[in-house]
């Protein structure tokens, strides 16, 4: 048995100038942990291969498959608001390009793969704690329908690295539509490499953007793009209650994924304000502040762009502005839409808005559990009688009663038969998500030696918008309500 990618380096193509070709480091003993069969599948690999000692060497490092052109991409990127004019791939090596099995290509990475020439202090590792909690978040994230990097595989390294104490060490092997971040424009942008700019959105419109090639300006088209995949990601971010955490320029995949999966984190009670990532004081990265700062990068990207847009720069500088002033457009009614089909409604109206807006500042002010919350409406959608188990998450249950009255003559103005509706409320409203609590107790069995709960977590996140019995201990509220939960960037 041999693993074979069907190797397709585009990128490494693009020339020296976009990265440097660097061999992972070889570990003392890897240990598979995880491999996801079905990913492997859908990448048209052998997910048996990948488990033998020639695979996990691979997903590994030790050893490199045939066709693998292995580099570190440089990028640039702006953290907390800070422009850091080289960052790039510190611990991240791309082993190659794939074209799945439905015409997609998709990068295949080693996050962990020991240094690189952008290492700067850094070991280039990864331990084993976020390396499991990147896999179950991204992978609930995909079972979500929400664009994000995937997780293939997962391997203990058998050896340490230092953080603040010593831990085991773990490589995910990640797959990506592509690594190409906002950052990666800046890099050569700031440079003042507009031969380079170009050449990487070329490459851009060419793998994430086709129907750009064909504007009257491209880049424009392009940038258009962009604006409109991430102002629908971060909508769909919201509306299941996900903080990224630390959306840098350099965190903000051009393709529209998901992508660094560092500190994020899942709201419980719904509360906008909530920040999880212990270095983030200003609340920069807060739930309610992601379109805005979503904004703000892709005002870096069209910076890098300018020069593109038209050879004056003033009207360059206009027509970036007009791009990014739909943004805002774009982002409400992917807000509203989605949230719109979270309570249940089917046909647009324009009160629709302000209903959500109500149930949401109800939701706020009496601590109500997000994800319960919406799961329940489906049942209370149905019939009245249900509106038992909602109303036990406010803490003054007449809040809900008051934004239900008003939901139920809504309601009667919708076509829908109950029993439809109900069933694409539930559709879009999971019963399971990566609670904070739950991803800690599998890392901390993992981190133990026991696997058990990350797979049996995996597994149930797998399924989110069905009610599963054999689950049903996942889907209740924390066990204590979370004063401060906090992530840490030191993944
Ligand atoms: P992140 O906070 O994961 O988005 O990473 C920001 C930058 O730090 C990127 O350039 C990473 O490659 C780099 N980096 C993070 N951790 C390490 C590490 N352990 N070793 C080397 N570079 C790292
Ligand atoms: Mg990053």
């Amino acid at each position: 048995m041999t693993v074979h990618f069907d190797f397709d380096n585009s990128y490494a193509r693009l020339g020296t100038a976009f990265h440097r070709p660097t061999v992972p480091s070889p570990v003392a003993a890897p240990h598979l942990l995880k491999v996801n069969r079905r990913l492997a599948d859908a990448l048209g690999l052998d997910a048996d291969a990948l488990g033998t000692a020639e695979g996990v060497g691979i997903l590994a490092g030790n050893r490199l498959p045939a066709g693998a052109e292995p580099i570190a991409a440089a990028y640039a990127g702006h953290q907390f608001g800070n422009f850091v004019p080289q960052l790039g791939d510190g611990r991240a090596i791309l082993l190659g390009e794939v074209v799945d099995r439905e015409g997609l290509r998709r990068d295949v990475q080693l996050k962990g793969a020991g240094p690189t020439l952008f290492s700067r202090n850094g070991d280039g590792r990864a331990a084993l704690g976020p390396v499991l909690r990147e896999y179950l978040v991204s992978e609930a994230m995909a079972a979500l329908k929400i664009p994000t990097t995937r997780a293939l595989a997962a391997v203990a390294t058998g050896e340490p690295v230092y953080r603040e104490t010593a831990l085991p060490g773990a490589v995910l092997t990640r797959v990506a539509s592509s690594h190409i971040r906002v950052g990666t424009f800046q890099f050569f942008a700031a440079r003042g490499d507009d031969a380079a700019v170009r050449k990487l959105a070329d490459h851009v419109i060419d793998r994430h953007y086709p129907e750009a090639a064909g504007a009257s300006n491209p880049y424009r088209a392009f940038l258009e793009g962009v604006c409109a995949r991430q102002a629908e990601l971060v909508a769909r971010w919201m509306q299941i209650g996900f903080v990224h955490g630390v959306m840098n320029t350099d965190n903000m995949s051009v393709s529209g994924e998901t992508i660094d999966y560092g500190p994020c984190a899942f709201l419980d009670a719904y509360d906008p304000a909530t920040v999880f990532s212990s270095i983030d004081r200003n609340g920069r990265y807060a739930y309610a502040n992601q379109a805005r700062i979503a904004n703000w990068n892709l005002a870096r990207l069209a910076e890098c762009l300018l020069p593109h847009l038209d050879p004056e720069e003033n009207k360059a500088i206009e027509a970036a502005q007009e791009v990014l002033s739909g943004f805002a457009e774009t982002f409400n009614a992917a807000y509203v839409d989605g949230f719109r089909a979270k309570i249940g409604l089917q046909t647009p109206q324009t009160e629709d808005a302000a209903l959500i807006e109500d149930l949401l500042l109800r939701m706020a002010q009496h601590n109500a559990d997000f994800t319960l919350t919406f799961r329940n409406l489906g049942k209370a959608a149905e019939s009245a009688q249900a509106d038992g188990p909602i109303r036990g998450l406010f803490a003054d249950p007449a809040a809900y009663d008051g934004w239900a009255a008003r939901w139920r003559q809504r309601l009667a103005a919708e076509p829908r038969e109950p029993g439809e509706r109900r069933a694409a409320m539930d559709a879009v409203n999971p019963a399971i998500i990566p609670r904070n609590h739950l991803v800690e107790e599998a890392l901390a069995a993992a981190m133990a030696g026991d696997l058990a709960p990350f797979e049996r977590l995996n597994e149930a996140l797998a399924a989110p918008f069905e009610d599963r019995a054999e689950f049903a201990d996942y889907a209740g509220l924390p066990p204590v309500p979370e004063a401060a939960y906090r992530t840490f960037c030191g993944t």
